[in-house]
């Protein structure tokens, strides 16, 4: 009982601070293995911010999600139905523009121009310069 109260809790602590975020960054919102081991698969909380209409929230079949096994089974006993899940192409579309977006942003960060009279920036030219000779 006090695991599952905790695991509970995580969810809106931790599963918005530990993790990656492949399906969106429009919130604090994580996909993280080591969450859903404790919080039934609730770990794989940007999938469940994402899609909140979705019953599962670890879609890859991969993924630990007891939660979603039962509510299947419950449905396959014929008390639940009406499962809805997001399609697999819309899940695919928007896992891609996020890796885009991320690496635009990524590439935009350090291609951005810097201040040369701010010591903190110059410190960021210097890096900046090694790198290109670096390389
Ligand atoms: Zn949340």
């Amino acid at each position: 009982m006090v695991v599952l109260q905790h695991g509970t809790f995580l969810i809106n602590s931790a599963c918005h601070t530990i993790g990656r975020q492949p399906y969106s960054t429009r919130c604090s919102a994580r996909d993280s293995f080591f969450l859903a081991l404790f919080t039934f698969g609730e770990g794989y909380h940007n999938y469940h911010h994402e899609f909140q209409h979705d019953y599962r929230n670890g879609v890859k079949p991969w993924q630990w999600d007891p939660t979603k096994w039962l509510i299947w089974i419950l449905s396959r006993l014929g008390l639940t139905n009406g499962l809805r899940r997001v399609p697999q192409e819309a899940i695919y579309s928007t896992e891609a523009r996020v890796r885009q977006k991320l690496r635009r942003e990524s590439e935009g960060r350090s291609k951005e121009p810097v201040n040369a009279s701010d010591p903190a920036e110059k410190s960021k030219i210097d890096y900046i310069g090694h790198r290109l000779i670096a390389e």
